[in-house]
């Protein structure tokens, strides 16, 4: 059998292990348009604040690796269209612009999405950049650094947003971040978490423009110097926009069924509406755990697992990929915060009526001292007020509690109520925890409240 990989960061690189696991004996041909194998933009922060150095290690997979293994890798070499009828994708080989037709049994396109830059007037000013793939991180490497810059403006508070935000302001630079939504990383965080972290940002130098909607960028001399909004004007050395993404898709859009978005329309074995043609990550919808429909949810963790499961139902298509609940965590500065499933916020996005419970606590118990580590830990439980099902959570601290969120993911594959979490069973050792962990307090109280 013959299968062709289309994309190298994380859903194109799960599927070929994972066809390798299955059956070596498989012919892998995969294809990269970029010049580099396996880049991974989750990495990158880390490459920008210096703690990783080499942006070239920043991956997963190397050609040689790959074809140690029998895996034909092809960089520079984009698939630009296909004919289902006769299983065979077009080729175009950018390292010395020939075209060439090749055959397959099964194809699979982790095709991914980049930034969606905002169309205004100036978009085209140098100095406007985005924060995805190896490219703009080495670019976005060199301004750290570059005493030009002085302010620096960026568009959109998701986590991304949010990640380009820190890094400028630990190296020294002014932020605005600007959202047109009215909290930063509101579609992660209710605003008892945003509050407080929007004052951390404001104390480190980086400003909350929000409820601001971008009307255009102005330069002189080609270069970008300010951004004007609906409300203010910001000054801008360098704009970072991470507004939100377009999947890679409008080559497919005569020959797959997408969405109104160009989303890739896959079911739960990730067939996509032509025969032998699988799709995964960034370009397609995912199954959504807490209301059973699908949702938007541009994470690696979904490519991954959507990767693994396209490559074990190409022969026969029985195992359905597991709803997903778009768990995700970062930190800024100090604060370490995590959430999964609903918000309060997100709740009307997702037409479903929720109940909250928020609560305080110490990580540990109140005897050990503060020099100790011991810190405030805040925590909401969302759920469904008819029958008690667990929908959501988000948890914050300056401690790292971020995995009690994997346990409430876990909870709402499950579909778990607040009584199953109320007395659930989770350890206590004064070192990490307290007697009754911050799941069971919240689920203790959401009983009393509902
Ligand atoms: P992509 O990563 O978009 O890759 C698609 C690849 O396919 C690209 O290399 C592209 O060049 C190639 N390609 C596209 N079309 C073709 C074609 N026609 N022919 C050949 N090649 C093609 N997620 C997390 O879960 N945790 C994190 O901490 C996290 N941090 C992130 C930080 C940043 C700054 C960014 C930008 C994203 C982060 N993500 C994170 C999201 C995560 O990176 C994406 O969800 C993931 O990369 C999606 O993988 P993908 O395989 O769908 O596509």
């Amino acid at each position: 059998m013959k299968v062709i990989v289309v994309g190298s960061s994380h859903g194109g690189y799960e599927a070929v292990r994972e066809i390798l696991a299955n059956d070596p004996t498989t012919e892998i041909q995969w294809y990269e348009k970029g010049d580099f194998l396996s880049f991974l933009s989750c990495g990158m922060q880390l490459y920008l604040e210096g703690t990783v150095k080499d942006v070239n290690s920043v991956r997963y997979a190397t050609p040689e690796k790959m074809r140690a293994q029998g895996v034909s890798v092809y960089t520079r070499e984009e698939i630009t269209a296909i004919d289902p009828q006769a299983h065979t994708v077009h080729v175009q080989n950018h390292n010395n612009e020939t075209e060439r037709e090749e055959k397959y049994d099964k194809l699979i396109l982790s095709a991914g999405a980049v930034p969606a830059m905002i169309p205004v007037p100036g978009k085209d000013l140098d100095n406007v950049y985005a924060m995805r793939g190896r490219d703009w991180a080495i670019k976005l490497k060199a301004k750290t650094v570059d005493p030009d810059v002085k302010n620096v403006v960026v568009i959109g508070s998701g986590y991304i947003g949010i990640e380009a935000a820190e890094v400028f302001a630990k190296a020294g630079k002014h932020v605005t971040v600007i959202d047109l939504l009215p909290r930063l990383l509101s579609l992660y965080l209710d605003a008892e978490f945003t509050d407080v972290l929007t004052k951390e940002m404001a104390e480190r130098d980086i400003y909350a423009a929000v409820g601001q909607s971008v009307q255009r960028f102005e330069g002189n001399a080609g270069k970008v110097t300010q951004v004007v909004t609906d409300q203010a004007t910001f000054p801008a050395d360098l704009v970072i926009e991470a507004a939100g993404i377009k999947p890679n898709t409008a080559w497919l859009k005569d020959t797959l069924e997408l969405d109104e978005k160009g989303l890739i329309k896959i079911d739960e074995y990730l067939r996509t509406s032509q025969p032998d043609i699988f799709a995964v990550g960034d370009a397609t919808l995912v199954r959504f755990a807490p209301t059973g429909g699908s949702a938007r949810i541009a994470l690696a963790t979904n490519a991954r697992r959507q990767g693994r499961y396209a490559a074990k139902n190409l022969v026969d298509a029985k195992y359905p990929v597991p709803a997903v609940s778009g768990s995700s965590a970062l930190s800024v500065f100090d604060y370490k915060f995590a959430s999964t499933g609903i918000k309060e916020g997100t709740a009307g996005n997702y037409g479903v009526a929720t109940k909250s419970v928020f609560v305080t606590d110490t990580y540990r118990p109140p005897f050990v001292p503060e020099t100790a580590g011991n810190t405030e830990v805040l925590f909401k439980l969302t759920y469904d007020p008819k029958n008690g099902r667990v929908l959501g959570a988000q948890i914050m601290s300056k401690a790292d509690v971020t995995a009690n969120i994997n346990a409430i993911s876990l909870a709402i594959q499950g579909k778990m109520t607040i009584d199953d979490l109320a007395y659930a069973d989770f350890f206590f050792q004064p070192g990490f925890d307290r007697p009754w962990n911050i799941i069971n307090v919240a689920a203790q109280k959401a009983q009393r409240e509902n």
